[in-house]
């Protein structure tokens, strides 16, 4: 499912013009979309993805079947005529009305709340249990799934430009960026020396069976420093390619990193708080 479809799924739509509006997919009458409340009409619509404009653009309904209206899919086609009859199109814009929380304003925390509560989003990611940032939660779920937007993945999105690591001359890839490159692993060399820990080798390791027999706590805290050391490493690369500053030294990623363990920390209980703070002196 597509964040889009998330959303949609989350708001009713106010039909104004019906341009906006798809008239079975979007939830715009009755209590969820028309068709999940008619599958056995949607089944055999000819043409999905219709607007309500162009449905109502002929009388009767501008809407064709595959087969023959007999029985009960006659009888359910009666009722959603009768369902959708009172609608009479205007000239302004279809509006969208948030319905995850009462204030029916769209938040990003909102969402994220609503989709945690369904479970629709992945959970087994390590991600979303860390005591971080919503938006840390989402780059790493994104750095997990291999969509961030290094250079190989603009390219397949038709991006036209240099390929090329801002920090060598190998090919940007997430496997390059965030560990094999020189500054990555000078970096994780530190990291890894400085707790006396084994080196993870990949993303899907690091928020996999890396660490796995550690106890839960030392986990958790060294989850929540890979995840810095992760963010600082790409907030290092955007300035470089965005802004042309390149780090003085890898240090400056190690600082950054340990700068984000000790603002999160704050969002852990007071015992990790301490530990955590403890871990960047
Ligand atoms: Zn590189």
């Amino acid at each position: 499912m597509e964040v889009k479809d998330f959303l949609l799924a989350r708001g009713k739509f106010v039909v104004k013009n019906g341009k906006q509006v798809r008239f079975w997919e979007d939830w715009w009458v009755g209590h969820e979309p028309l068709m999940k409340q008619f599958p056995g009409l949607y089944n055999i619509v000819r043409k999905r993805n219709q607007t309500i404009a162009s449905v109502f653009s002929r009388i009767p309904l501008n809407i064709a079947f595959r087969r023959a209206l007999m029985g009960d899919r006659l009888r359910q086609w009666n009722v959603l005529v009768s369902l959708v009859a009172h609608v009479n199109l205007g000239e302004i814009k279809d509006q969208f009305v948030w319905k995850v929380n009462q204030s029916s304003i769209f938040s990003v925390k909102s969402m994220y709340s609503s989709l945690m509560e369904e479970n629709t989003i992945p959970v087994n990611c390590v991600a979303w249990k860390l005591k971080v940032p919503l938006k840390i939660k989402i780059f790493l779920w994104y750095l997990d799934k291999g969509v961030i937007l290094t250079k190989d993945n603009l390219i397949k999105r038709k991006w036209k430009g240099d390929a090329k690591c801002c920090f060598c001359n190998c090919d940007e890839t997430i496997q390059h960026l965030f560990f094999e490159c020189h500054l990555a692993k000078f970096v994780w060399q530190a990291v890894h020396y400085t707790f006396g820990i084994i080196p993870h080798v990949s993303t899907t390791n690091m928020l996999g069976s890396w660490l796995n027999g550690c106890p839960a706590k030392i986990k958790k805290q060294m989850l929540i420093g890979v995840s810095a050391t992760c963010w600082a490493l790409w907030l290092c690369r955007n300035e470089t390619v965005f802004r042309k500053m390149y780090p003085n030294s890898f240090f400056q990623v190690i600082f950054k990193g340990t700068y984000w363990v000790r603002l999160w920390s704050q969002l852990s209980e007071e015992e990790m708080m301490k530990s955590l703070k403890k871990l960047c002196q």
